[in-house]
């Protein structure tokens, strides 16, 4: 039995790992290479593997950088099962047709450009077709319940935390006489989010195939982020302009609803009208308020018999490019959530365009902001930024909040690896050289284990 990781080994895209068991190949994710220009080429490179010879997927979430690839399997000839839980089958329909959108109007603009000075057509690197086949070929798994999706392979995800539906998965291998329980973490989520449950980490293992993405940090205290986004929305009121905050339309938009619903009076929520202006984060609220049995307690305590859409009595959903246009005109009080997360395109360019330059306008920036793009450059103070060709001058005022990841944090990480009995061998991906280099550090110093760095390509003996 064998690991070879050809993705998010030493960084944090392009999850794709394949595990061969016997005869059997199977695939832990199939994820994008996400950043910059050269990244993202390697999306359209051939596939390291024959994606015939792939018998199975295994998808720990809905993120394109760990379901991104999949079209791309699909059409390389890929016809197997694609295993992952209920709601990730949901948010994936989301994500794999937006990107296949943007994707489809990138290649567009980029073959007007070509046929002006007469070069040939680039094709996209996948369309709708290919992700509504990716859609038939989806099986749904649910939480503890443990699946032979195999002949001597069987499955059993459990709750990663992170985003709706994200898992850990166990894989229970055997082959001529040989067991293995190979534990592969996905993406793990910190323990105190507002919506999503906390990860719960398996009993053992024999081999674990983790994340390090924040293995280098903690990160701030809850408490004192939310006394932080409170003075913000303070801020922003005292300013007499509108809030802006740019936000991912899958799990940060939803978080930030059930945050202000649960300090509401605390925040003086109720003197603003909120408007949630982005087609797919409504949609991904809904599929969220269709799976609200798979949020904590607390917060289905909280929630009762209101759905995510009206837990705030002054939320504005619109849906529509017109309606969208006409807050154009609102000079004050409105919070508008928008994306794309990282500015980098999106309703929230057109929000940007026009409140930028007053000087009552405030921004919450809640989220990564990835190097080069507008978001970054707004965090680093830039005083002019360009927004759809045109120079626009920055005299709001910009505010980042950086304890609202959905990735733990280094003792958290600690923690889930340290509850799994026996200390098993333990390989870090998903973190660049800092974060995993840290994550091994700690491993070693509270657990005495050597962890593994595993390279591009480099396959694991299980
Ligand atoms: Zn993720």
């Amino acid at each position: 039995m064998e690991l070879t990781c050809y993705g998010a080994a030493g960084e944090v895209t392009g999850s794709c790992h394949l595990l061969q068991c016997g005869r059997h190949r199977l695939l832990l994710d199939c994820g994008l290479f996400q950043g910059s220009r050269e990244d993202e080429a390697r999306n359209a490179r051939p596939l390291p593997f024959d994606p015939v010879s792939i018998d199975a997927v295994v998808l720990s979430h809905a993120h394109l950088d760990h379901c991104g690839r999949l079209p791309l399997l699909v059409r390389g000839g890929f016809r197997g099962p694609i295993h992952t839980h209920a709601v990730s089958i949901d948010l994936v329909r989301i994500l794999l047709r937006d990107a296949a959108w943007l994707e489809a109007a990138d290649v567009e603009r980029e073959n007007r450009r070509r046929a002006m000075r007469g070069k040939p057509p680039v094709q996209p690197l996948f369309g709708q077709a290919d992700v509504d086949a990716v859609m038939r070929q989806m099986r749904p798994l649910r939480f503890g319940e443990a699946e032979e999706i195999l002949p001597g392979v069987t499955v059993r995800p459990s709750p990663a935390g992170h985003i709706l539906g994200a898992a850990s998965i166990l894989l229970d291998l055997r082959d001529n006489g040989v067991r293995r329980r190979l534990v592969y973490s996905g993406d793990l989520g910190p323990r105190d989010t507002a919506l999503i449950p906390a990860p719960e980490p398996p009993a053992d293992a024999d081999l674990v195939l983790m994340e390090s993405t924040y293995g280098d940090r903690d990160h701030r205290p809850r408490e004192e982020t939310l006394a932080e986004i409170g003075q913000v929305l303070e801020d922003a009121w005292s300013d007499g302009g509108n809030l802006l905050v740019p936000s991912f339309a899958i799990g940060r938009t939803q978080e930030m609803l059930v945050l202000m619903a649960q300090n509401f009076e605390r925040w003086d929520i109720g003197r603003w009208k909120i408007f949630l202006d982005s087609p797919m984060a409504i949609e991904a609220t809904a599929v969220h308020d269709r799976h609200a049995d798979q949020f904590h307690a607390g917060a289905r305590r909280m929630l009762g018999t209101r759905r995510l859409h009206d837990v705030l009595p002054n939320l504005h959903e619109t849906p529509d490019t017109a309606q969208s246009i006409r807050l154009n005109s609102v000079r004050s009080g409105a919070i508008i959530i928008a994306g794309s997360g990282m500015c980098t395109g999106g309703r929230i360019l057109h929000h940007l365009a026009h409140n930028l330059p007053r000087s009552q306008t405030d921004v919450m920036i809640i989220g990564y902001q990835g190097h080069g793009t507008l978001g970054r450059r707004l965090v680093d103070g830039a005083e002019r930024v360009t927004i759809h060709g045109h120079d626009v001058r920055v005299q709001a005022r910009i505010h980042t909040i950086g304890g609202l990841s959905a990735h733990a944090g280094q003792s958290e990480l600690a923690c889930w690896y340290g509850a799994i009995g026996g200390r098993p061998p333990v390989h870090l991906v998903h973190g660049e050289a800092r974060g995993r280099e840290g994550l091994a550090a700690r491993l070693k110093a509270d657990y005495g284990i050597d962890a593994g760095l595993p390279r591009h390509g480099e396959a694991i003996t299980l």
